[in-house]
């Protein structure tokens, strides 16, 4: 049924989200890091804040990393310790470098385009078993102004591009150093091939690198889509919608069943609801 997209972007789809919640009783708090889950033998009592703040619970959801969650939020727990050391066994997906960019101008582009690289499976080997970042790229171009023209004042174009990337724990890079450098031959690459004079109506421009998903979003060796979907790391394999040790600690989102992605993380989302449902009505 086609490709769909939420006017006003993917900030458009959150402010769905949260209305909805906020309409059925939910109490949304912003800039509240959990740093720890407080429990009591096997049973989470509370959840604790950075700021000091510490929230009694029935039962947590946890949609932070799976790793994070286990190693850093339980893990002065045996389970939590204990979990924490198998999942970092486990293969994790790529990392992404993305570049967002606001320009004086609207190209003549498609809403998605992929720029395929010279090489395909070779670049997928490097990307997922090599300790360096290749000198060829393959991108997925985003020009979503092509669709909702709202995004960008009149005139004007917003886009983001992005690049697979090994993670940390593939490829030990500097990012503060290889990221200007990689965003420098993504914009001269697509300033020839795809958007003449990029450079030139550049207005402004944001990097999001391997390090800002391991530090800003938490996520284990700075993966873009947590656990990789690989057979044995797939369904019953994934890690749970609820822990089976501690009945009320639940997660959600790409670390958990079915996977990364919207549809994936909404899939968990539902599958997790319904789970604390059964168990809170009992
Ligand atoms: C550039 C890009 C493009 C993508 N495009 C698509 C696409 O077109 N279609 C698609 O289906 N998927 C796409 N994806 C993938 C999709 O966005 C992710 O798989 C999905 O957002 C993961 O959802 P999540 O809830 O598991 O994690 P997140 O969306 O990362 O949410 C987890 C949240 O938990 C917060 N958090 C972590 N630790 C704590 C803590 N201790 N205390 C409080 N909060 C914490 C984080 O800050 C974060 O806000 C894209 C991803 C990227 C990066």
């Amino acid at each position: 049924m086609g490709v769909w997209f939420a006017r006003g972007g993917t900030g458009a789809l959150v402010q769905g989200l949260v209305k909805l919640y906020q309409d059925l009783g939910g109490e949304l708090q912003l800039n509240a890091e959990v740093t720890r889950l407080v429990a009591e033998g096997e049973h989470i009592r509370a959840v604790e804040l950075k700021d000091g703040q510490v929230i009694p619970v029935a039962a947590v959801a946890s949609n932070a990393d799976v790793v994070h969650t286990y190693e850093k939020l339980l893990g002065h727990h045996p389970v939590g310790a204990s979990r924490a050391a198998s999942l970092k066994r486990k293969r994790m997906s790529n990392s992404l470098f993305v570049l967002y960019f606001g320009l004086n101008k609207q190209h003549d582009l498609a809403h998605h385009t992929v720029c395929f690289g010279p090489r395909y499976k070779e670049l997928i080997d490097d990307i997922f078993n090599k300790n360096a970042l290749a000198e060829d790229f393959s991108l997925y171009l985003h020009a979503p102004c092509v669709t909702d023209p709202s995004l960008a004042p009149p005139g004007c174009g917003s886009y983001y591009v992005l690049a697979p990337v090994p993670h940390l724990g593939t490829a030990d890079l500097d990012w503060t150093v290889e990221g200007p450098r990689l965003r420098d031959r993504i914009f001269a690459y697509l300033e020839a091939h795809y958007m003449p004079g990029l450079r030139s109506q550049l207005v402004t421009h944001r990097m999001f690198t391997p390090f800002d998903f391991r530090d800003q979003l938490g996520a284990h060796l700075g993966s873009a889509f947590s656990v990789e979907p690989i057979l044995r790391q797939s369904a019953w394999f994934r890690p749970h919608n609820r822990d089976s040790r501690i009945p009320n600690l639940y997660l959600v989102g790409a670390g958990t069943h079915p996977g990364a992605g919207i549809p994936g993380v909404i899939g968990s989302a539902k599958a997790t609801a319904g789970l604390m449902l059964e168990a809170l009505s009992r």
